[in-house]
């Protein structure tokens, strides 16, 4: 199936791209306009992002929406993770994270990175679905992969490594978008 990815964050779009080659969709590049994330959810900002790709690219759009979700912090960043600190910074975003948690001891670093990820076809059919990944916040970075807060992020499903330590496919396995991309997968099966 021919599909439009929804956002401009190229390593996001790097990720989207590398978890679904396996699953049969063929992504095509289509120059869409940037959505304002007015949704009080992961869920409702994906699927902003979701409709307006299909409805810029006529091809049916899959939108992400995700974000890191600190229990010490009542959930913070949450739906805010890619502007925490301001514009769209990862290092300034990881390190106004550290200094927040700077006196949180290791059983009060609990958090997930949560994905919302939605799909909208040209007939106005859309499928949504959430991934999650449970871990703890490291108390200084470490690793050179992924993105945004993956240097202070320890997955559970992976004991000692950072997020940013794992190799891609590593991190697919055991992550929030791959964990969404599969759930979509299993959803189309009954849906296309
Ligand atoms: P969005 O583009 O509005 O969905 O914002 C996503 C933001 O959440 C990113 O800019 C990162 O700060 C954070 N984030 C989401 N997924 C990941 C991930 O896989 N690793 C690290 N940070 C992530």
């Amino acid at each position: 199936m021919k599909i439009v990815i929804a956002t401009h964050n190229t390593k996001k779009r790097r990720e989207l791209e590398q978890i679904l080659a396996p699953l049969n969709f063929t992504v095509i590049n289509f120059e869409l306009s940037e959505v304002q994330e007015t949704g009080a959810t992961f869920e409702e900002n994906a699927k902003l992002k979701a409709e307006n790709g299909c409805r810029e690219s006529g091809h049916p759009c899959i939108g992400d929406d995700s974000g890191l979700c600190v229990d010490a912090l009542d959930g913070a960043p949450g739906i805010y993770s890619a502007r925490f600190a301001g514009e769209h910074d990862d290092d300034a975003n990881t390190k106004k994270l550290l200094k927040s948690m700077k006196d949180k001891p290791k059983n009060q670093r609990t958090a997930r990175y949560v994905c919302a990820i939605c799909m909208v076809f040209p007939d106005e059919r859309s499928v949504i679905v959430r991934g999650e990944c449970e871990g703890r916040i490291a108390f200084a970075p470490v690793g050179e992969g992924g993105f945004g807060y993956d240097p202070v992020f320890l997955p559970d499903a992976a004991p000692g490594f950072t997020m940013a330590q794992l190799h891609s496919d590593k991190k697919h396995m055991l992550s929030h978008r791959g964990d969404a991309l599969q759930k979509l997968a299993e959803r189309l099966k009954e849906f296309v």
